[in-house]
């Protein structure tokens, strides 16, 4: 519960749950190995009732598990202050772990029966070091330190952590085929099924563990696959589109200009291009400034782009210029299109607050009656657009053929 509830940014919940998975595989390998070495007499031995055994085995996985806790905290909080007084009820554990083996054996070897032997020959050592981890604590909040924000952990970044995971399940495959291969060698005794017995619950654990883990893990690397799928598409849309206005780019329209005028000629149906230009643009940048210049533009291609049909494509071909293709339409539906957008743009109000309108000019031309190519449709709209400022703007011109 501990490692789960970490305080740590960027972590996410299935993180967590690995994180406290692998430090369980850990734990198993690490109480697998000590109650193979260390307690396997206090589990056959016949003078502990149940109760006895199973109270003592429950101490001593309880204390392990304490213990590799307060480690695991230690290994990754980088407050240098807290760090030291996890290491003060480390070192506090360990002594009272000692002092525990120290008991276990006199029990054992004694002929007295029943677990009455006196006190924990750690217990002053390890009162001591709780006592100095407190004054520690103590000394850390009487100081400004930064402890608002609780110790900071760095989970996955500490580089211990990276690397032995690397080398985890093959450590514990070596493990445990050194625990096999050491009771194979050894001659049988009193000790050996109870040994086998703690090498196969321990594996099994672990084995369990490990299916989940990677279960886990499976599950974690596809939401990262996911999640990078929706980075890339996001990614393509910045990269495609004008940042100020959200229409594609000049870049972007020509590749769709090429793919359109392509399926065009493949289908054999009309395409029109449509270039529009705000009149008299740069007055609104002298007298407004700047910000509203940018204004009208952003309103001017929502505007537009409102009118179009999805199949329609909006682009910014630079300033205050606009680019439309509009698939499937001849010279006469463009026309009424372009006239659609003329005057709702010049209905529209861009600044209630200076009462300021804007009006546009636009120039139309049509695959394949006025040219075949991209660039033939482009600069015969463009032409046909500035032939309508030059009639008097906010107006339609067809580029002729
Ligand atoms: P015309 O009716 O002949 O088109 O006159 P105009 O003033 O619209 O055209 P002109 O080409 O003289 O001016 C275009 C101005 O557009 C000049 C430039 O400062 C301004 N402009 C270009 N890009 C941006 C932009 O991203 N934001 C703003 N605010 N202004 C821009
Ligand atoms: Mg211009
Ligand atoms: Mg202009």
């Amino acid at each position: 519960m501990a490692v789960l509830l970490l305080p740590s940014q960027n972590l996410s919940r299935l993180s967590r749950l690995r994180i406290l998975l692998d430090s369980l595989i850990i734990l198993a390998t690490v109480m697998t190995l000590y109650y193979y070495m260390l307690s396997v007499p206090m589990i056959v031995t016949i003078r502990l009732t149940l109760l006895e055994k199973t109270l003592g085995l429950l101490f001593t996985t309880a204390s392990l598990v304490s213990l590799f806790c307060l480690l695991f905290v230690a290994f990754q909080t980088v407050n240098v202050g807290i760090r030291r007084v996890i290491t003060l009820l480390t070192l506090a554990m360990v002594i009272f772990q000692v002092g525990n083996m120290v008991i276990y054996r006199y029990l054992l070897h004694s002929t007295e029966a029943g677990l009455t032997t006196g006190p924990n020959p750690g217990l002053l050592g390890g009162l001591t070091l709780i006592a100095m981890a407190a004054q520690r604590m103590q000394h850390m909040l009487s100081q400004d330190a930064p402890l608002e924000h609780g110790p900071t952990v760095l989970l996955e970044e500490t580089e211990v952590f990276a690397h032995w995971k690397t080398w985890l399940v093959s450590l514990l495959v070596l493990i445990f085929a050194l625990l096999l291969v050491s009771l194979a060698i050894q001659p049988a005794n009193v000790y050996t099924s109870a040994r086998l017995q703690i090498i196969e619950i321990g594996g099994t654990s672990i084995l369990i563990v490990l299916v989940l883990r990677q279960a886990l893990t499976t599950h974690e690397l596809n939401n990262m696959k996911r999640e990078l799928r929706e980075k890339n598409a996001q990614l393509d849309t910045l990269v495609a589109s004008d940042p100020l206005t959200g229409v594609l780019n000049h870049r972007t329209f020509v590749t769709r200009l090429d793919e359109e005028v392509a399926r065009a000629k493949a289908q054999q149906t009309p395409c029109s291009i449509l270039f529009m230009d705000i009149d008299h643009f740069k007055a609104i940048n002298d007298q407004y400034g700047h910000s509203m210049g940018d204004l009208t533009l952003c309103q001017v291609a929502r505007r537009v782009a409102s009118i179009l049909r999805p199949e329609d494509c909006l682009g910014r071909w630079g300033g205050e210029e606009f680019i439309a293709i509009l698939p499937g339409h001849d010279l006469h539906s463009s026309h009424k299109v372009a006239e659609m957008i003329r005057m709702q743009i010049a209905q529209q109000v861009v600044s209630s607050e200076n009462n300021l309108h804007v009006t546009c000019s636009l120039g139309i031309a049509t695959y394949p009656q006025t040219a075949a190519s991209r660039d033939g449709l482009i600069n015969a709209a463009d032409q046909a657009m500035y032939k309508a400022k030059h009639l008097g703007r906010n107006q339609t011109h067809m580029a002729t053929f």
